[in-house]
C-alpha cells in the first residue's frame, strides 16, 4: 500500500497506533505503530506479550497507510490476507529513543496508551544491527512504571 500524503505526526506531536486481529490463514495480531506518516507494521501470531520475560515472534510485513488503521471487515478469501479483521485496540504509542536509529539497529523500545492496553514493549530484530533485512522480531513486556 502507498503511504499517506498527511503525515498527522508532525501536527499532533501524536503518533497512533492500532492492534488488529486478523483471522486469516493463521490468526495473529497486527501490531501497527505510526511512523513518517504510515503505519510499520508486524504480524504478532500470539499477540502481544503480558509477562515479562515473554518473548512473542513478531514478522515484519509491509508498511500500511494510516488509513488501513480504521479497517474492520473481511478480506475476500484467496486475496492477500484473507479473512476478517476486528479493530482489537487502538490508541497512541510513545518510542523511548530515536525511532530511526532504533529501525536501523533492531530495537524498538516504546509504550502503548491504548483502550486496552496500557504498557511497556521492546521489538528485537532477529541478528541484531547488521540483519536490515531480517523480518523476524521479537517482542517481549518490559517493565511498566
Ligand atoms: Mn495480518
Amino acid at each position: 500500500p502507498a503511504p499517506d500524503r498527511k503525515a498527522r505526526t508532525a501536527k499532533s506531536g501524536l503518533h497512533h497506533f492500532v492492534i488488529q486481529k486478523h483471522d486469516a490463514t493463521r490468526l495473529h495480531y497486527d501490531l501497527r505503530l505510526e511512523m513518517g506518516g504510515a503505519y510499520k507494521s508486524w504480524a504478532v501470531p500470539k499477540g502481544l506479550p503480558f509477562a515479562k520475560g515473554e518473548k512473542h515472534l513478531a514478522v515484519q510485513v509491509e508498511d500500511h497507510p494510516l488509513a488501513y488503521g480504521k479497517f474492520e471487515g473481511t478480506i475476500p478469501k484467496g486475496e492477500y490476507g484473507g479473512g476478517t479483521v476486528m479493530l482489537w485496540d487502538r490508541g497512541t504509542w510513545t518510542p523511548d529513543g530515536d525511532v530511526g536509529a532504533g529501525l536501523r539497529d533492531g530495537k524498538l523500545e516504546f509504550e502503548l496508551h491504548g483502550e486496552r492496553l496500557t504498557g511497556s514493549w521492546r521489538l528485537i530484530r532477529l541478528g541484531g544491527k547488521r540483519a536490515s533485512g531480517e523480518k523476524n522480531w521479537l517482542l517481549m513486556k518490559r517493565t511498566d512504571d
